[in-house]
């Protein structure tokens, strides 16, 4: 279990024919520059994915032109001046050491061993069951008895589909088919989590204390072998902006409350990327981001081979921190304590990829309610409403534990095929407002708003952009809204393309129906989201959040839907952070690098009983004048820019 404040990663991969790789290397400068950010935490390579070790190995290949233990160097440095050290491997990649043993390679199941196309890192992947997994073992075990290292970085443990001569006869032995290559996933899936396992237990009996992060698989399947967690999250670089809000809302609920969450952005574009430094701003919205859902901020780069310094790298990260450090006295152990939990148990995979689950974030994020995504693997009393977008199906756990939560009084929210079997063949839980037909008739499918979940929607047909279920209503439950049919789907009818499809009449079939305090929608309105941001299924949203937590812990009436505040506890203190930044799309780029402007901004804490003693903005202690009323002290803030962190004191 491992804390840190404030971290860097540094990729250091370098082709094995640069000449001159050290030569400009000041370690001593470097540190100092580290330190001088406020770092507390360092992952720097011992070995990268070309293969080259920075170290004095006798294992591995030195890169061949580095000429003194530069590892090595920065491992003294950082242990003289209190900056914690992770060593970086690559876990799966390695030129240098495939090209000595050809044996260690990934075959697929074409019979190849380079990946096209070959401009890639990936070109040649080792395998996790070749004598390549001892060696990538005895390499990490040398750099823990030979330098003054706190842990290991272990990269790109994804799966890929060996079917080399280790892992056929092993899969044939499990009942996995080598020629499926669902089933080489799935198994490689096995011997990724295997070797972790490995190297975890060889490198704990050395050094009980190593700090270990394996980057790739299931944060909650990898459990106490990671002495912290780590986001890798790039908003440039294909991530986008729809990965961190998700990750930071599930991981914290993995880590609990004495592992870091690292959030790792990074200084340029994209990896690899060695002329890119992007705006202040831009890093800036990323590391607030995570410091409001409590995590750490990380800043990634890649490190010039010959040691060139990049000044303006070192000026722009001390800068950014500097920003940081000051909210650290109400920012330090500060935790989220949200009431809504959005219920997704799916694979990492899934967490990291589902659109519905982003759009469910974004949505959440823009009403500014305060939430956790949640798995099985944490507790869920605390929440007060559960949300199942679009495509949660019920396991026996999910389902008991759904119950549970409704036996006590908890709402539940749920939309298209959430609330299923695993097999859709019905809704699980008794007492669901809706007995399941099948995936809905109509295509498009609208919905006529009415009744009282329809405030602030026109009142005319909407569109869902999206599929959803077909449904009738069960005993004793209310039905609200309707599906609407269009005059005829959008088909080819054999003489017509039949594109312009109106709705044409409202149907029996149920869009929205409550029972108790279970409220489902048949339309499919998260992946609706995703696809089209309609603001009305935002809206709609809301509406019923509303009708289930008329009280949520915060609440404004003049933020606009792009700003995002969050609440966190620290001691007698209530933080709200306040951000107001807005990505923009900038030709096939998505690019941030402006702080917003708001003005006279409104916010709304509920104060549970609290008596509230003052309320100032951090961190220069400006007052602001506050007044309480219904339970909520409710303040304006003359101006933000960018970031704001309201305190309120009890
Ligand atoms: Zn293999």
């Amino acid at each position: 279990m491992a804390k840190f404040k404030y971290a860097l990663f540094y990729d250091f991969h370098t082709l094995t024919t640069i000449p001159d790789v050290g030569e400009r290397f000041d370690v001593e400068k470097f540190t100092d520059n580290v330190k001088a950010c406020g770092v507390d935490f360092l992952t720097w390579h011992a070995r990268c994915n070309q293969g080259n070790a920075y170290y004095n190995t006798k294992l591995g290949s030195r890169h061949p032109s580095l000429k003194f233990d530069l590892f090595g160097e920065i491992a003294k440095s950082c242990r003289r001046k209190g900056i914690r050290l992770s060593a970086y491997m690559n876990g799966s990649l390695s030129d240098e050491e495939a090209l000595h043993h050809r044996d260690w390679m990934m075959i697929f199941s074409d019979g190849r061993t380079l990946r096209e196309p070959r401009l890639t890192p990936y070109v040649r992947t080792l395998c996790y069951n070749s004598p390549y997994r001892e060696h990538l073992r005895d390499m990490a075990l040398e750099l823990i008895e030979k330098y003054p290292v706190d842990g290991l970085f272990f990269d790109c443990l994804q799966k890929f589909p060996c079917v080399c001569e280790h892992c056929a006869p092993e899969m044939k032995k499990m009942g996995f088919d080598p020629s499926k290559e669902e089933d080489a996933l799935e198994f490689s899936h096995f011997s990724v989590n295997r070797l972790c396992r490995f190297l975890h237990d060889a490198l704990k009996a050395v050094k009980p204390d190593v700090l270990l992060f394996f980057n790739g698989p299931s944060f909650e399947e990898m459990g106490d072998m990671h002495s912290h967690l780590e986001c890798e999250c790039l908003p440039t670089a294909g991530w986008g902006y729809e990965y961190l809000p998700v990750m930071a809302h599930y991981m914290r609920t993995v880590a609990g409350p004495d592992r870091s969450v690292l959030n790792m952005t990074g200084r340029f574009y994209d990896w690899g990327d060695f002329g890119g430094l992007r705006k202040e701003e831009g890093i800036e919205y990323d590391l607030f981001y995570g410091l409001a859902n409590g995590m750490r901020p990380d800043v990634g780069g890649h490190f010039h081979p010959r040691g060139d310094m990049d000044q303006p790298v070192f000026d722009r990260i001390r800068s950014l921190y500097s920003n940081l450090h000051q909210y650290d006295s109400w920012c330090d152990d500060a935790v989220n304590r949200p009431e809504i939990a959005i219920v997704f148990p799916k694979s990492i995979t899934a967490i990291r990829t589902d659109h519905a689950l982003q759009a469910a974030t974004r949505m959440l994020t823009e009403l500014k309610l305060q939430f956790n995504i949640v798995t099985e693997c944490s507790d869920w009393s605390s929440y007060r409403l559960l949300i199942l977008p679009d495509n949660v199906r019920l396991s026996q756990e999910t389902a008991a534990r759904l119950k549970k939560h409704l036996a006590k009084g908890g709402a539940v929210i749920a939309s298209a095929y959430s609330g299923l079997d695993p097999e859709d063949k019905q809704f699980v839980l008794k007492g669901w407002p809706v007995e399941y037909k099948g995936p809905t008739s109509h295509d498009p499918l609208y919905f006529q708003p009415e009744g009282p979940a329809a405030a602030n929607l026109p009142d005319m047909p909407l569109s869902i952009y999206a599929g959803g279920t077909e449904v009738k209503a069960a005993r004793g439950a209310k039905v609200e809204m309707y599906c609407v049919k269009p005059y005829v789907n959008w088909a080819w009818d054999g003489l017509r393309s039949n594109y312009y499809t109106p709705p044409q009449e409202k149907t029996t079939e149920p869009f929205l129906a409550v029972k108790g305090k279970i409220a489902y929608v048949s339309g499919e309105i998260f992946s609706s989201y995703y696809k089209l941001a309609p603001y009305q299924m935002r809206v709609l949203l809301g509406n019923l959040i509303g009708r289930f937590l008329p009280d949520p812990k915060f609440k404004s009436a003049t933020l606009p839907s792009f700003a995002r505040a969050f609440v966190q506890e620290n001691k007698n203190r209530e933080l709200v952070h306040v951000l107001a930044y807005a990505p923009e799309r900038r030709g096939a780029a998505v690019a941030l690098e402006d702080r917003a402007t708001l003005v006279n901004t409104e916010l709304s804490l509920r104060t549970d009983g609290r008596k509230v003693k003052k309320v100032y903005l951090a961190p220069a202690r400006e007052k602001l004048p506050f007044a309480v009323k219904d339970g909520y002290c409710t303040v304006t803030v003359p101006l933000i820019q960018g970031y704001a962190l309201a305190v309120f004191e009890y």
